[in-house]
């Protein structure tokens, strides 16, 4: 009995989008002038964070989860991009090598605002 209602609380609370996965670091490169340390929404970067970067028409704090990034678990959105419109979500990475490696794929993204 909880176990289906766990599971209808997931279908209802959440949302699930394909979506364009890309990886980022703090690095000029990816992040060019505005490579401060500092997220879109004032968080300061640590070593180890594990955030996400999205389109305004998620709000700062959304949950959002994609497989194999953060052991599959969910990271909040705390960044934006420039080229981060839309259908795509880029995911933060310590350092650029680990960010390219990560590269750019289509994902099933599940979303909780
Ligand atoms: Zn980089």
């Amino acid at each position: 009995m909880s176990s289906l209602f766990l599971l209808l609380s997931l279908c209802l609370f959440s949302e699930f989008r394909v979506m364009e996965i890309t990886g980022y670091c703090s690095c000029p490169i990816c992040c060019e002038s505005s490579a401060d340390g500092i997220t879109a929404s004032g968080h300061i970067i640590s070593p180890g964070d594990k955030f996400a970067a999205a389109d305004r028409q998620w709000k700062f704090g959304t949950l959002v989860t994609v497989r194999d990034y953060n052991d599959s678990k969910p990271v909040i959105v705390l960044d934006r991009g420039g080229s981060i419109k839309g259908n795509r979500l880029d995911l933060y990475f310590d350092n650029h090598k680990a960010a390219l490696e990560w590269g750019r794929s289509m994902k099933i993204v599940r979303i909780q605002e």
